[in-house]
């Protein structure tokens, strides 16, 4: 992929609204991100997930398409932290 200054993009992760996706970067500090990755960003951002109760316990669904952003996989452990009002997921990076 070619940059709008001529040099070559290099395949890197770039932020937008908070997620780190696949996209390009050059040197010039120039980034590019798949019209599609936006769209998906933009639409899941806007899908609450719904807390389901499952015996005594409740259970979150990632959608597919988000876990894959966030690279969670089935059987992943992750750890979590209550920062005020946010439950925020890490996945554990083992080793
Ligand atoms: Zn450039």
């Amino acid at each position: 992929m070619e940059c709008m200054c001529g040099k070559k993009m290099k395949e890197a992760q770039v932020e937008f609204a908070g997620f780190k996706l696949k996209g390009f970067k050059c040197g010039c500090g120039e980034e590019a991100l798949s019209p599609a990755d936006v769209e998906l960003v933009r639409q899941l951002k806007h899908e609450p997930i719904k807390a389901r109760r499952v015996a005594h316990s409740l259970v979150i669904t990632l959608p597919k398409p988000l876990a894959e952003i966030a690279d969670i996989r089935e059987g992943d452990m992750l750890n979590w932290t209550i920062s005020g009002n946010q439950l925020i997921v890490q996945k554990k990076v083992l080793g």
